[in-house]
């Protein structure tokens, strides 16, 4: 994963759409059997065209068919049905080990300045 993206609070639309690996997995329906497992099927979306594994209707996804979810970060955080090798998933994983990683270290400097003071 390219670390710029990582690195950034936001994402345009083009670098957050780089993210996501076309593997198409999202766009084949699912069975929620509750308990948080989700089945997936081998019966694509209607517009999945499934040689390219490439949206037919992309540009206007949302308008033809209602159901198509845009996919933000909030809503891969919030939803639990993603492929777990979904490109996105991986993105926010390391998204947060950096995130978490540079509050530690700017918790260390913080304490190193108050120590030099001392
Ligand atoms: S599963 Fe993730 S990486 Fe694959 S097409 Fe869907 S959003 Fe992109």
């Amino acid at each position: 994963m390219n670390n710029s993206i990582l690195e950034k609070d936001r994402l345009n639309t083009k670098e957050w759409e780089s993210i996501c690996r076309k593997c198409a997995k999202c766009c084949y329906e699912k069975i929620d059997l509750g308990c948080g497992e989700i089945v997936y099927t081998s019966e694509p979306c209607v517009y999945l065209d499934t040689v390219t594994r490439m949206c037919k209707i992309y540009e206007n996804r949302h308008e033809i068919e209602p159901d198509c979810l845009k996919l933000t970060e909030d809503l891969i955080r919030e939803i639990n049905w993603m492929p777990p090798d979904c490109a996105y998933l991986e993105y926010l994983s390391q998204k947060d080990t950096l995130q978490t990683v540079r509050a530690i270290e700017r918790s260390k400097r913080g304490k190193q300045g108050k120590t030099r003071r001392f």
